[in-house]
């Protein structure tokens, strides 16, 4: 069945490559405002140490994620790199009709798919302030080998590539400015100050780099 676009307000769409911290971003403004909440997503990747089922995501297997597919139960889903993703239909759905406005924290291809269905949704990339910036997020606790980091920094990369299609770009240097701007998006409507294409543009220049050095 084709879907129909709805003209949905009060969906917003949170992208940024790994250590963008879209996720910290998100969980700020919910806390901070009753009325906005994160859909949980459902996954079929593990569980990493220190999540919660149905907090951080739903964790299934392959067999029910395929079987919520055929139902329709999604909103969108993708493969992110080695795992499915998707946004469960009924819950955005439910939040909405009671005033919620909901983040969606998902990637490009997910948002694609949103911005279709929803066109009314406003979406925002996060980018962090410098590659340097990046590397020192991807590196994490220094726990994590060469080659992981590395592969980080091809995700990253390939992520940062979609930063066009987005409403709108912002660097995420200071947390609570970014918080703030976000806050003003999401409860008065008023646009946040997105940086120029031709800094997006440097900046991805300069990862990508980064990435032929390593
Ligand atoms: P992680 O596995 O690190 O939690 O997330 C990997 C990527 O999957 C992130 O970019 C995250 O935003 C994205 N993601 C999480 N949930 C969803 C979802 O429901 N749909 C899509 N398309 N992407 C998602």
């Amino acid at each position: 069945m084709l879907e129909q676009p709805k003209a949905t307000a009060g969906l917003y769409i949170f992208s940024a490559p790994s250590g963008g911290g879209k996720t910290s971003l998100a969980r700020a403004l919910a806390e901070d405002c009753v009325d906005v909440s994160i859909s949980v997503s459902h996954t079929t990747r593990n569980r990493r140490s220190g999540e919660k089922d149905g907090k951080d995501y739903f964790f299934v297997d392959c067999v029910t994620f395929e079987l919520m597919i055929e139902q329709g139960d999604f909103l969108e889903y993708a493969r992110v790199f080695d795992h499915f993703y998707g946004t469960s239909r009924s819950s955005v759905d439910k939040a909405l009709a009671v005033g919620q406005k909901v983040i969606l924290d998902i990637d490009w291809q997910g948002a694609r798919k949103v911005r279709r269905v929803a066109p009314g949704s406003v979406s925002v990339f996060f980018l962090p302030p410098s590659v340097e910036v990046l590397a020192e997020r991807l590196a994490g606790r220094g726990r994590d080998s060469a080659d992981e980091i590395h592969y980080r920094m091809e995700r990253a990369i390939s992520e940062m590539g979609h930063f066009d299609e987005y409403d709108y770009v912002l660097v995420n240097d200071r947390f609570e400015d970014t918080v703030a701007q976000l806050k003003k998006l999401v409860l008065e409507g008023q646009a946040p100050t997105s940086v120029s294409h031709q800094d997006v543009a440097a900046l991805v220049k300069s990862a990508e780099n980064v990435r032929l050095k390593s």
